[in-house]
């Protein structure tokens, strides 16, 4: 079988004709279907992640179950699942016991046992979701990364009915986190440095799109401002600013990797009592909603596919920010 696997740091992924792998205790093979990119697999390849070549990336992958390891009950060979990032606990630590397995030190996740960008796959049967059976893989695929985190992100920004919400960093995630926020019943204002996207934003339900032109904050606060605002901007100098966006009592919630901080006015923080909230993919209940907003369609992730032996040019269209929103590899179809 074919596995796009990352040799070096930026270099070009190799496609290896590798053994089909076997499935051990507790785990399955899945033959993949699809397998999104994440702006995380762009900082893996470029060596700003915790990880070390040679490894398949790939943290979106949907398929079907072809084997299942010894001990495998709940889940049957021909279940169409997708995989989570975090896919086990160490099932003893106090996170652990408190089924918070996203927070242990020893979780199990796609870096130990490779990612989704190949023909078969392992991954732990507790870290599969059974896939509503009227999603695309195309579709679903999305939902595994960037529709989780963003499900997570508004729920943890503890939304009240009414709420007009900011969407700032309009890409993979952001995109998503726009008509989930729509589909909710807000008020949506989209907030982006690309013109060109005000079409796309419009289109995607944003009620209003703001293209930010010196300072997102002060022009968002311009137009009324926000109670919350979502993003998933990398852009540290955007995310200082938008705070200054957020009306009294609003929650900046920040979802997006990066490597520079960002600095909060604490005068403002203060005199509008706001909140700023990491988020990252929270309760698994937020995956399952996300994939039922997606079957029903309220929620229609906009994405552009490529073959496993294409995945250098998706690479590099993510890396130069030109996927229009997500990239997905088409694998066993
Ligand atoms: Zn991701
Ligand atoms: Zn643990």
């Amino acid at each position: 079988m074919r596995a796009a696997f990352m040799t070096a740091f930026a270099a070009p992924m190799q496609l290896r004709d590798v053994e089909v792998p076997e499935a051990g205790p507790g785990q399955v093979r899945i033959k993949v279907q699809a397998s999104g990119v994440c702006g995380t697999d762009i900082h893996c390849w470029n060596g700003h992640f915790p990880v070390q070549p040679p490894l398949v990336l790939g943290h979106e992958p949907v398929g079907t179950i072809d084997a299942l390891g010894p001990g495998v009950t709940q889940l049957r060979v021909g279940d169409r699942v997708g995989v989570t990032w975090v896919q086990r606990g160490c099932g003893r630590c106090g996170h652990c016991q408190r089924h918070h397995e996203r927070y242990c030190e020893k979780a199990v996740t796609w870096m130990d046992l490779g990612g989704g960008h190949r023909e078969f796959m392992i991954a732990e049967a507790s870290g599969c979701t059974l896939l509503p059976d009227e999603l695309h893989w195309d579709v679903a695929a999305p939902m595994f990364c960037a529709g989780y985190t963003v499900m997570s992100g508004y729920r943890n920004a503890r939304p009240r009915a009414g709420d007009r919400i900011a969407i700032i960093g309009l890409g993979g995630l952001g995109h998503i986190a726009l008509q989930v926020a729509k589909a909710m019943g807000h008020e949506v204002i989209a907030l982006t440095s690309t013109a060109s996207k005000r079409e796309d934003a419009k289109e995607m339900g944003a009620d209003e799109v703001l293209v930010v032109d010196k300072h997102a904050g002060q022009e968002l606060m311009a137009i009324g401002g926000a109670d919350i605002v979502l993003s998933t901007s990398n852009s540290m100098a955007q995310n200082s600013q938008i705070i200054e966006g957020l009306r009294p009592e609003g929650r900046m919630v920040t979802m997006a990797a990066g490597r520079e901080t960002f600095a909060i006015d604490p005068n403002l923080a203060l005199s509008r009592q706001l909140s700023v909230i990491g988020s990252m993919q929270d309760e698994r209940a937020d995956l399952i909603d996300v994939l039922a907003l997606a079957a029903s369609g309220k929620v229609k992730p906009q994405i552009e596919t490529f073959g496993l032996d294409e995945i250098d040019q998706l690479m590099a269209r993510q890396r130069d920010g030109k996927v229009r929103f997500r990239g997905v590899l088409q694998i066993g179809y």
